[in-house]
């Protein structure tokens, strides 16, 4: 470039101080400008200082977008994975309050005065609302199979039997058949993608068979011509095998889903260990509702087993986790489940509820340039659970004049706070099964905010 156009472009200093007030940490700022600066050094054409500013400021906006902040959840997926999956109960979050801000008794035995054991009484409420022998958490369902995986694999006993129909991906990546090979194993198909069946099994289980895994298709559901092997059968299979049976449940519904209307009945860990299951693995911020985790529930001598494991220290939750998971536990336990904790709430709030608001929505709502009206709409668990489940809702529907629901959609997500909208048939939609009640007036501000923003443009 030449040297004229070099001098042009101003200092990191006199950048910094252009983009003014941010809520990004100052050397942030100057890492952004400097590799915003080095850039333009390597073309050939240096724009001008005003638009220069502007486009560094537009940069800064834009990256203190992606600070981690509550946003308002208008589409109707209740587990959302790019929104946080769940949302925690009251008695989670005071807990994680308590345990944070002060020292507490993580690994003191109060009575003894000795070193106590990690987690012990949130493995019995595990164990207790599995009707299980024994349960451990680790951090989330993907690290429970690895550490099962683990355990149970060796030289000589190296094969992972699974039915063809059950080798799936679970959202981002997760990738059953990649994980087993992450682990070492050795994939051992049997079946066909759609039938499955015990004699499947039993011809392809040997000496050198590991385990025998079930895996959950928690994101998808297969109709027509199709069979599984039972689980009973299986059992039976893998106890005559002398290898444990692993079920992936993914989800982890701990209560009945058929009490969500539209929802049919997914199987819970205690039906699975009823079933014969020796250990089954499913996610803490699914349909159970709590934080982030893998719980594993089973057999106490394998449990035991996977907690000796070198591999399980790797995996083990932090104290916040295990704070949250306990309260969300003991809920279950105490039977106030459905009450209190958000995923199983918003899930079976009723239809009239949610038109009772969304009704009070429209009369508060005060922006001339939208026709709003409510609509029957679908919602879903999402996550990965209950595929195909649409569950009756609300939405708020807007249809916005002289803008494009495009742009509206738009504006709301950049909003603050951000709310997430859908599109539908040229049309603005906000389902309110998944906007939490005491974001109603956030939301009304928020369309009202984006209406004016766009008219005056
Ligand atoms: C979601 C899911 C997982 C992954 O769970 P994470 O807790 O996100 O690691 C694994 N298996 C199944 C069947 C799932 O649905």
């Amino acid at each position: 470039m030449k040297r004229k156009a070099l001098r042009r472009i101003p200092s990191v200093e006199q950048v910094v101080q252009a983009v003014g007030k941010s809520e990004l940490p100052r050397p942030v700022i100057v890492r952004l400008v400097r590799e915003h600066l080095s850039k333009l050094r390597r073309t050939a054409a240096v724009p001008d200082g005003e638009e220069l500013f502007a486009t560094i400021r537009e940069t800064v906006t834009a990256r203190e977008r992606t600070r981690i902040q509550p946003v308002i959840n208008g589409t109707g997926v209740i587990l959302h994975t790019n929104l946080g999956r769940s949302i925690l109960s009251g008695g989670a979050i005071e807990r994680i309050n308590a345990i944070a801000s002060q020292y507490s008794n993580l690994e003191l035995d109060l009575t003894t005065g000795h070193r106590g054991v990690r987690a012990h009484h949130l493995e019995e409420c595990l164990a207790a609302v599995c009707s299980a022998e024994s349960a451990t958490l680790v951090n989330n369902c993907a690290a429970a199979l690895m550490l099962i995986l683990r355990r149970f694999i060796d030289a000589e006993r190296n094969e992972v039997v699974i039915s063809r129909g059950e080798l799936v991906q679970i959202g981002g990546g997760f990738r059953i058949p990649e994980i087993l090979e992450a682990s070492g194993a050795r994939l051992r198909e049997v079946g066909t993608t759609n039938q499955t069946t015990g004699s499947d099994f039993k011809k392809a289980v040997g000496n050198r068979t590991a385990l025998i895994l079930k895996v959950h298709r928690s994101n998808f559901s297969m109709s027509g011509f199709v069979d599984s092997a039972d689980t009973r059968e299986l059992s039976l299979i893998a106890r005559q095998a002398r290898v444990p049976l692993v079920e992936d449940l993914g989800s982890g519904a701990l209560f009945d889903t058929a009490k969500i209307s539209g929802a049919a009945h997914e199987p819970t860990p205690s039906e699975a260990i009823r079933c014969g299951v020796d250990l089954v693995c499913f996610s803490g911020d699914k349909l159970s509702g709590g934080p982030q985790a893998g719980v594993i529930a089973g057999r106490r001598k394998w449990i035991a087993a996977l907690k000796r494991e070198p591999f399980f220290r790797a995996v083990r939750c932090d104290k916040l986790v295990l704070a949250a998971m306990e309260a969300t536990v003991e809920a279950y336990l105490a039977g106030t489940a459905e009450k209190t904790i958000p995923t199983l709430a918003l899930a079976v709030s009723s239809v009239e509820s949610l038109r009772e608001r969304g009704t009070a929505l429209l009369s508060a709502l005060k922006a001339p340039s939208i026709d709003s009206k409510l609509r029957e709409s679908a919602a879903e668990l999402g996550g990965g659970t209950l595929p195909g489940a649409s569950i009756p809702s609300i939405a708020l529907e807007l249809h916005p004049k002289g803008t494009t629901a495009h742009a509206f959609v738009r504006a709301l997500r950049l909003g603050r706070p951000p709310v997430i909208a859908c599109l539908a048939n040229g049309r603005v939609r906000i389902d309110l099964r998944t906007v939490l009640p005491h974001q109603d007036r956030d939301l009304i501000r928020a369309i009202e905010k984006v209406a004016a923003e766009l008219r005056s443009n």
